[in-house]
């Protein structure tokens, strides 16, 4: 019926929407790219009041490197932006790499960075890449804007730090350290467009000295409600150390069984594949 049919509003400006989502809570949802969004909706499992659309929002859909080095990602960029931006593919690698194989060409076309994390399945790629790369996400309301640390924006299921009355507004990414390599390996169990049923981020710092790494830091996503991060330092690069930290990532994660695969057998994923991302990272060159 008409009369059930979301009313459409669509500010012009950041501070505008922000004095929206103050006024309506959470009679209003609010909509970026609207891939995710649009199911829930077609789907019976929202039924918001009024739809709060980002899309005239100007400003929030650069990709830019500060003098400092650091990379913003402006929330309302298209995954593909990210996918194929020349700084990124040459500074960031293998960040460019885990935006260009989620889902498809055209989830990819229409979904944005922030519409990515901010929806918070556990079964995405962005996530782990952004936690393992030490990210942060900047957040705006009626107070003003804060930063919120990749490790502490994931809650649990569908549900992250960001207050009812706040915006993302861009994540912003580290540069990478001197010699530090990267890799993603995502484990997809049903077909090459599917969410994950594992994603496995390595960034590995190589010692002078060879086969052995300075420090190695690994998030794990899709295996458990939020992404997991785990650290080591000085590493001995042979196959029965690697091993041994594959398995303490396994036992670290608290893994879900769903289609894609049992709780085993992501904890099985996680021993296979983490060797195999510090290697590929290491394989890979810079960034
Ligand atoms: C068929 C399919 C396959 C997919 N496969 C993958 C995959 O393989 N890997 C993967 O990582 N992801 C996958 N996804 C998820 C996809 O990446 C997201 O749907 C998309 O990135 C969301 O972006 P959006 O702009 O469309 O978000 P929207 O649908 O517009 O919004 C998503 C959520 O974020 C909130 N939101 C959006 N922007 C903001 C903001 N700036 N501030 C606060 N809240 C905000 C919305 O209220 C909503 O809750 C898949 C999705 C589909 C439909």
């Amino acid at each position: 019926m008409d009369s059930e049919r979301p009313i459409w509003r669509r500010p012009t400006t950041l501070d505008e929407a922000i004095a929206a989502r103050v006024e309506l809570g959470d009679a209003a949802l609010v909509v970026a790219g609207g891939t995710w969004v649009t199911l829930l909706i077609q789907q019976g499992l929202a039924r918001p009041a009024v739809i709060l659309s980002l899309d005239r929002i100007p400003g929030f859909d650069g990709i830019a490197v500060s003098p400092e080095g650091e990379l913003s990602l402006g929330a309302l960029c298209r995954l593909t932006d990210v996918a194929r931006n020349p700084a990124i593919r040459a500074d960031w690698s293998a960040l460019a790499d885990v935006y260009g194989i989620v889902a498809n060409e055209r989830i990819r076309n229409q979904g944005t960075v922030g519409g990515n994390v901010c929806e918070a399945d556990y079964a995405s790629d962005p996530p782990a890449a952004l936690l393992a790369l030490d990210a942060r996400a900047l957040v705006r309301g009626p107070s003003g804007e804060r930063a919120i640390p990749m490790r502490d924006f994931f809650r649990g299921h569908y549900e992250t730090a960001i207050a009812p009355d706040e915006l993302l507004t861009a994540i912003v990414v580290p540069p990478m350290s001197i010699g530090a390599r990267a890799h993603y390996l995502k484990f997809t169990a049903r077909s090459s467009e599917d969410r994950p049923c594992a994603g496995i981020f390595a960034v590995v710092e190589p010692a002078a000295e060879d086969r052995v790494l300075k420090r190695v830091r690994i998030a794990i996503g899709a295996v458990s409600a939020t992404p997991i991060l785990f650290e080591a330092v000085n590493i001995e690069l042979n196959d029965g150390r690697l091993a041994d930290l594959a398995g303490e990532g396994a036992t670290s994660i608290d893994p879900i069984a769903d289609l894609r695969g049992s709780a085993a057998y992501r904890r099985a994923l996680v021993r296979a594949l983490v060797p195999r991302a510090i290697r590929a990272a290491l394989a890979d060159g810079a960034a």
